[in-house]
Formats: structure tokens, C-alpha cells, sequence
């Protein structure tokens, strides 16, 4: 009875495509999958004879879904315009004092985040813990742990003089207070240029390589990162100031004239890193991501909801796949999402991607499953439906195929052992 067969009208993952398909499984507290193809190759497993049968005619079954960047402890704060009019380090500072504190509360807000991702066909996810009272902690990260997700718990921190050195001792004994086992990975998320120096940059690569740590970091998110790094000017200045942090005369531009992606391509160089949003970059830009080994994380509805494209130009996350960086889909926090957001999957993102874009569907599942694992410190082969790969679950499109799914912005069913 620890056998589930599942036929349907096809499946899909990064590598094919096949129709009509069957998936045979091993359940016990997750899926192994032990045949997936054409229900004749199934036929001839040794445990398909007696397995419990499930009749999906008219879908399509794809792997459970990578999430590779939310913000699961803002869940809280919910669906918000942008305001032009304040800009994205008003925006900044509106959640900065959105943040919760307390234990419980953030446990709820992380809980309620978990839910709409596993709504969503989600079975892992890179979270960011946020700072809190300006702080490195841990207290997301234990409130992942709380839930049926797996993943990546990435711990934020902002590092910039005078207050860079009492930060980094804090996050150097990070590792020492993390008492996760198992499903949720410890990692480290330097929280952007504007807000982290390169020595605080180089502390997370050396604890990643030796504490074998995830790391990533927002990076070339904004207009106004771009012209903090190169020049030291713009409303960054006034935001820094406005943490206390320093920002007096004589301070040189961070990145002396280069763009945020060159300012830290020695950091990138150490060790691969996840680099999430990359709004705007140029093709220097990309040759150093490619040649640092470096993993993308695109958040496309949010990008779009800073009303990027039309400051930047449009997102260069099909350039980045021809040059060899693999791009992973987030949905980054609720706050950036449409007002009625149910869930926090990046099946919505792909759907939104092929309206826009037209892009290849089986890039589209790429990004959202196995460029999602290698971006968050995961197995990619677990996001495949290839004999071996063990899952919490797989989703059911309710489409005879990933094409006229995602044509149709069909939806999404998560069938869990
Ligand atoms: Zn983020």
C-alpha cells in the first residue's frame, strides 16, 4: 500500500516532456519516485502491479516548486502599493519599521508565509530572517523550522561603519546558536552593497566555505543602489544617515565609478553566490556573473512592481540563461504582490513570465525547480521527476500539457504523500 501510481495526460520537468505519462511512488513520509515516463514503461516496474492508482486524465504533473527568495516573516504586513512618490528607500524604511520582534509574532508570520507557499506547490524555499531591531537573528529561521517547508533559512545583516564590527561578531557566532537539523539550512545574506561593506561581504564567503553555508545577497536592485556604489550621492546617502550609520564628509563612493556587480566581483569570485533581482546590468556585468559561477534569482512580479522596467529597461534574465548562469524564480515578500495574493508561488511567476515574454516553458520550470535547488543549497536532482528523487510533493496543472497550462494561467494541486 506504500505505492501510489499517478496517470495523467502528461508530465514535465527540466529535461522532457512526455505524454501520455505516469509516475510511480514510493510513499512513506515523502515520495521516491521509482518510474516516471510512459505509462507502458511504468507498467513494467515490479511494484506497479498492486499500486494504489490515481486518475488525473486532462493534467499535467510537474516536480514540487522552489521558492528562491521570500520574505516569509513580513507575510504580516500583506499586499501594499508602491508609492513613486516615496521611492524604493522609502519603501525600504516602511518595512524596516513594519518588522516584528517578538518570538511569536514572527513564528505567526513565517507560519502564515509557509502556508501560502505550500499552497502554491512549493516544497522548498530560500527565506530570508530578517534583521531584527537592525540585529542579525535567528528567530525566522527557527520559525521555518516549524513548518512543513524545507530549505534555506538566509540570516539578513547589515554591515556598515561604525556599527560593521559589532555586526560581524554577531554573525560570526551565527553557526555556533543555529540548532537546526535536517530540513532548513543555514545561511548567510549579507543584505545588499548600499548596506554591507566588502569586509562583511568576505566574513559570509569565508563562514560559507567553512561552515558549508548558502549565501546570497540582493544585488543591482535599484537606480539608486547604482548610484550610491558609484558615486556616493542619492537617497541612500540620507538613508544610511538615517540608521546611524556613517555616511559624514569624506566618504568615498563604495564602488568608485563601477556598477553594484563589478563593486563585488572579488567577493563573487571567492565562492558561488545567489545574487537575487539584478534589475539592471550590463554585459560586463553578465560576464562576471557567468565566469563567478554565480546563480541568478529573478522576482519578475516584483521588479515590476518597483515599476523597474521602465527606470531600467526590461530584465536581462534571457541573456543571463545564454551565458551559462542559471536564473531561479522568487516572488520576493506578500508586500511587493498583487492586492487578493492567495499563495507565494513561483508557478505565478512563470505564468506571468510567459504572458509577458513568450519564454520557453520548460525554461520557465527550470527556473522554478532546479535552478531554484542550486540556488539555495539544494539537490537539483530532487526536482526532477527521475528515478531516485525524493519530494514532499508534486503539483497537478489542470491542463493537458506545461504549455497550455501556463497559456491558460491554469491552476496549481499538491498532491503530498
Ligand atoms: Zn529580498
Amino acid at each position: 500500500m506504500n505505492t501510489l501510481r499517478i496517470d495523467a495526460s502528461s508530465l514535465a520537468d527540466s529535461q522532457r516532456e512526455v505524454s501520455p505519462a505516469s509516475v510511480l511512488l514510493d510513499v512513506t513520509a515523502e515520495f521516491t519516485v521509482l518510474a516516471a515516463g510512459e505509462p507502458g514503461e511504468v507498467d513494467r516496474h515490479p511494484r506497479a502491479r498492486g499500486a494504489r492508482r490515481m486518475d488525473r486524465a486532462g493534467c499535467t504533473i510537474i516536480p514540487g516548486l522552489v521558492n528562491a527568495h521570500a520574505h516569509l516573516d513580513l507575510t504580516h504586513v500583506g499586499p501594499l502599493p508602491f508609492d513613486p512618490a516615496n521611492g524604493f528607500s522609502g519603501w525600504i524604511d516602511h518595512v524596516r519599521r513594519s518588522r516584528l520582534t517578538g518570538d511569536s509574532e514572527i513564528a505567526d508570520s513565517v507560519a502564515r508565509g509557509a502556508k501560502m507557499c505550500l499552497a502554491g506547490g512549493v516544497v522548498a524555499v530560500g527565506d530570508i530572517a530578517g534583521a531584527v531591531r537592525g540585529l542579525p537573528s535567528l528567530q525566522a529561521s527557527r520559525a521555518l523550522l516549524a513548518t512543513d517547508l524545507k530549505g534555506t533559512s538566509f540570516v539578513e545583516f547589515f554591515a556598515w561603519p561604525p556599527r560593521e564590527a559589532d555586526v560581524l561578531d554577531l554573525v560570526s557566532m551565527l553557526p555556533s546558536q543555529w540548532d537546526g537539523r535536517g530540513r532548513v539550512r543555514l545561511g548567510l545574506q549579507p543584505h545588499a552593497p548600499y548596506s554591507v561593506s566588502i569586509r562583511g561581504y568576505g566574513l559570509a564567503q569565508v563562514m560559507g566555505r567553512d561552515f558549508d553555508l548558502p549565501v546570497c545577497t540582493h544585488l543591482a536592485e535599484s537606480v539608486e543602489e547604482a548610484r550610491f556604489i558609484a558615486s556616493h550621492e542619492g537617497v541612500f546617502v540620507e538613508f544610511l544617515r538615517g540608521l546611524g550609520l556613517q555616511t559624514g564628509g569624506g566618504q568615498r563612493a563604495p564602488g568608485a565609478g563601477r556598477t553594484p556587480v563589478a563593486h563585488l566581483e572579488p567577493v563573487l569570485h571567492e565562492r558561488p553566490m545567489a545574487v537575487v533581482h539584478l534589475n539592471q546590468l550590463s554585459d560586463a556585468d553578465i560576464a562576471i556573473l557567468s565566469a563567478s559561477r554565480s546563480t541568478a534569482v529573478y522576482c519578475p512580479r516584483a521588479s515590476d512592481y518597483f515599476g523597474v522596467p521602465a527606470a531600467m529597461g526590461p530584465h536581462r534574465y534571457r541573456d543571463l540563461l545564454d551565458a551559462r548562469v542559471p536564473v531561479a524564480l522568487g516572488t520576493d515578500s506578500i508586500i511587493n504582490l498583487p492586492e487578493g495574493t492567495t499563495r507565494l508561488s513561483p508557478w505565478d511567476e512563470m505564468v506571468y513570465l510567459f504572458a509577458r515574454d513568450g519564454t520557453d516553458p520548460r525554461t520557465l520550470l527550470a527556473m522554478a525547480t532546479v535552478h531554484g535547488a542550486r540556488a539555495i543549497g539544494l539537490d537539483p536532482t530532487h526536482f526532477a521527476l527521475r528515478v531516485g528523487a525524493k519530494t514532499d510533493a508534486l503539483c497537478v496543472l489542470t491542463s493537458d500539457s506545461l504549455e497550455a497550462a501556463l497559456g491558460a494561467g491554469a491552476d496549481l494541486a499538491v498532491i503530498r504523500p
